[in-house]
């Protein structure tokens, strides 16, 4: 099929050269011109594992192309996706503001029948208002599919390849059909090779918010539960185990952290508490899981705050891990950007390495951060170490050569990710959550 993209940021560009590698013509368009530029030339502008292969080899092979020019890759397609950015206003609602403005152009480029597909995550009833944009752009026929994405970033190709789920929002049947061929090379690949969900559009708008909402909550929820452990003398990692061994519960999205972030959780939390109160529902589980992910995005700072007797000034802390989570160099809303700003603030120096996200981090967080191209690198003269993001290569580590670089061993683990035991023998000072 000839698919259009509107929108090439990690969702459209991951799923435009996944749709491109199972055999669709697909044309990825974006009004950053800088952006298109330079996927023209084979240079990605995000970090996202086997992404660069997937578009360097269906870029050679013609199956995947770049452009500006949204007209032009509408009016051949016979699906067009919308993937552009939904952004919340500072209520908290989200901002359909790209997707509406998107859905016009698509409605005065389209030649005939076609299927226009919303990837954004928007509230329920966005569908509709799609239609309504297009429709008052075109007399040609056309039908508006709800397709909320699942992809985590970091994972995103296997996640598109193989999905757990594909959750399609279609009201007619003539647009049913051509979503079935769509995905046709995908679903045998499917968890079971039959999670492909059709349903109302509303239940697929919402879908994808219950989703974030619940993960978001169980992150909250293991949060509070960690502070619980260190108030009574429990030992999270303990708890966390036999609660994950259950499995009504299971194992996954049960390690507490330094708070969520990233391009999804907070902005859809947020929009779902803002639309279900439109419609007068107060969503006070949410809310709750807001404040406490608030409360923890702090918990670090303060952790090394007291344990240098409530003065920072002068200290040199070392930070290891930029990016919201492992595999990905995306700040948007990363744990680490509020740290260091505090540090930075309190009067502490502080250096700073990511496996990828320097260069975004730079952006960020301007000329006050020291930046250090190793992780050992960046621990000289440290007076303390906080581990942010849980990068593989941050797991296994040479302590002595960790003592030797710092000018104090201290280390806040942000992550639970070393034993604590190994390390005070190794001497040590160690904090983590909810294992003291
Ligand atoms: P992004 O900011 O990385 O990319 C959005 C792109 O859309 C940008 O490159 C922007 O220039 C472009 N754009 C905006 N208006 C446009 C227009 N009118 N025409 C053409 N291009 C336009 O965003 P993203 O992370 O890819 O997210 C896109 C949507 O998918 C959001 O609604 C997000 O909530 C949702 N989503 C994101 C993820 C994720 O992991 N990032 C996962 C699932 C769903």
């Amino acid at each position: 099929m000839k698919v259009a993209m509107i929108g090439t940021g990690y969702v459209g560009l991951v799923t435009g050269a996944c749709l491109a590698e199972v055999g669709h013509h697909v044309t990825c368009v974006d009004t950053d011109t800088d952006k298109i530029q330079r996927l023209q030339k084979g240079s990605i502008s995000i970090y996202e594992p086997g992404l660069e292969t997937l578009v360097l080899r269906n870029q050679q092979i013609e199956q995947l192309a770049f452009t500006t020019n949204l007209a032009e890759a509408v009016h051949q397609a016979d699906v067009v996706f919308i993937a552009v950015g939904t952004p919340n206003h500072e209520d908290g609602s989200a901002d359909v503001g790209h997707v509406i403005k998107a859905a016009t152009s698509i409605g005065e480029a389209i030649a005939g029948y076609t299927v226009i597909i919303n990837k954004s995550t928007v509230p329920v009833g966005t569908v509709a208002h799609i239609r309504h944009a297009v429709g008052a752009a075109t007399t040609q026929p056309f039908s508006v599919v709800s397709n909320p994405e699942f992809l985590k970033q970091g994972d995103a190709i296997k996640d598109f390849m193989c999905p757990e789920r594909i959750v399609v929002g279609v009201d007619d049947e003539r647009a049913t059909t051509y979503m079935r061929q769509l995905y046709a090379p995908i679903i045998p690949r499917s968890l079971d090779g039959i999670r492909y969900l059709t349903m109302d559009s509303a239940s697929a708008e919402l879908c994808k918010y219950a989703s974030n909402a619940m993960l978001a909550t169980r992150i909250s929820f293991m949060n509070e539960m960690a502070h619980v452990c260190d108030c009574v003398g429990a030992n999270i990692d303990h708890v966390r185990r036999a609660m994950g061994a259950d499995s009504r519960i299971g194992p996954e999205f049960l390690h507490p952290g330094p708070g969520y972030g990233g391009s999804c959780f907070p902005k859809d939390v947020a929009a779902l508490v803002s639309f279900a109160g439109k419609k007068n529902y107060d969503f006070k589980i949410l809310k709750a899981v807001e404040q406490v992910n608030t409360r923890q995005k702090d918990f670090l700072f303060e952790q090394i705050f007291k344990h240098f007797g409530g003065s920072i000034r002068g200290r040199t802390i070392a930070i290891w891990g930029l990016a919201f989570k492992p595999n990905t160099d995306d700040m948007r809303e990363a744990p680490s950007i509020r740290l260091i700003k505090r540090l930075l603030f309190a009067g502490a120096h502080v250096r700073v390495y990511d496996p990828q996200a320097m260069a975004r981090a730079k952006l960020l967080l301007g000329p006050d951060v020291v930046y250090v191209g190793t992780r050992y690198g960046a621990l000289s003269g440290a007076d303390a170490l906080a581990l942010v993001t849980e990068w593989d290569e941050f797991r296994d580590v040479d302590v002595p050569r960790m003592k030797a670089a710092m000018k104090t061993p201290t280390l806040f683990d942000g992550r639970n990710l070393y034993n604590a035991e190994d390390m005070r023998d190794q001497g040590m000072t160690y904090y983590s959550i909810g294992r003291q």
